[in-house]
């Protein structure tokens, strides 16, 4: 595997392999095995995988974890080459954003709802980086995870509307033995939060179940919420269901509904979602 940080050092590796399928992995490092999957898929379906590494600063507000996101660029390194991949581009900051344009993406409606929120301009930050990239790298196809549901919601969203001939390829959450969804930010809890943590799972599985059962949505949601409440110290942001991808609150034409929630703990702010088919319930 070749790691590369500089543009031109990743546009000469793909100039040498010109006329190969090309999977994508874009992430921000201190990989897990949520991210070994994505790497893992894109490994059997392109002939050659490009993941990169880039902590995005556009994508982080000014009292969020940027200056403490985790990294660990060796531990990194030795996961992607045990994945199989040709290239992981590391780019420093200045490499992506030498100078300001001026000219903006702006997510839209969709980058409203769920950690829209309480995250404003974040998916505008995930919209500018991954044009670069998708740019850049050109890829045949591009894997995100359903971890971040509504970010690959925007990004499936953004692709179709502007034509990025890029094939978005969903990956379903990994999660540790007992529920918790696989994350970076998981290292940032407590020992009593990371043993409460996997209420965020159980208490969509609440929510999942009155709803399959009542169709109730509002009872589905109260009750989810009120069993993560009782069941860790955490600060639910929210805890919502909405159409997906689309995240509509009318489910009329729903094939697939979102209960997504986001927990604050003391230091991470944890997300987790379920999808549920809706035909056939
Ligand atoms: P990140 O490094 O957090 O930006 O994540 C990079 C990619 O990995 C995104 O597409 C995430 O949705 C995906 N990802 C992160 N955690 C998981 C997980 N537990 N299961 C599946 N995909 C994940």
């Amino acid at each position: 595997m070749k790691t590369v940080q500089t543009i031109n050092e990743l546009q000469n590796f793909l100039d040498s392999n010109k006329g190969k399928s090309i999977g994508f992995v874009p992430t921000m490092g201190y990989l897990h095995e949520g991210h070994l999957a994505l790497l893992t898929k894109a490994r059997e379906q392109n002939d050659i995988v490009v993941s990169s590494i880039f902590v995005n600063p556009a994508q982080f507000g000014p009292n969020e974890d940027l200056d403490r996101y985790p990294r660990d660029i060796e531990h990194d390194t030795e996961l992607a080459t045990k994945a199989g991949i040709d290239v992981l581009f590391v780019p420093p900051v200045n490499e992506m954003y030498p100078s300001e344009s001026g000219i903006t993406i702006h997510a839209g409606e969709l980058s409203t709802k769920l950690c829209g929120e309480s995250r404003p301009g974040h998916f505008d930050g995930v919209l500018k980086v991954i044009t670069k990239l998708f740019h850049l790298i050109q890829p045949t196809k591009a894997y995100f995870g359903q971890k971040d549901a509504q970010q690959l919601a925007i990004i499936e969203t953004f692709v179709k509307a502007y034509n990025f001939p890029v094939q978005i390829e969903r990956v379903s959450t990994v999660r540790e033995a007992d529920g918790l969804a696989k994350s970076s930010r998981n290292v940032f809890l407590s020992e009593k939060e990371r043993a409460e943590a996997i209420h965020l799972y159980k208490g969509l599985t609440i929510s999942t179940e009155i709803w399959r059962e009542t169709k109730d949505i509002s009872l589905a949601i109260s009750e989810g919420k009120r069993y993560i409440e009782q069941n860790t110290s955490g600060k639910i942001d929210y805890l919502e269901a909405l159409a997906y991808p689309n995240l509509q609150s009318d489910f009329n034409h729903a094939e697939q509904i979102l209960f997504a929630t986001a927990v604050f703990f003391e230091n991470a702010r944890l997300i987790d979602n379920i999808i549920v088919d809706v035909k056939g319930v």
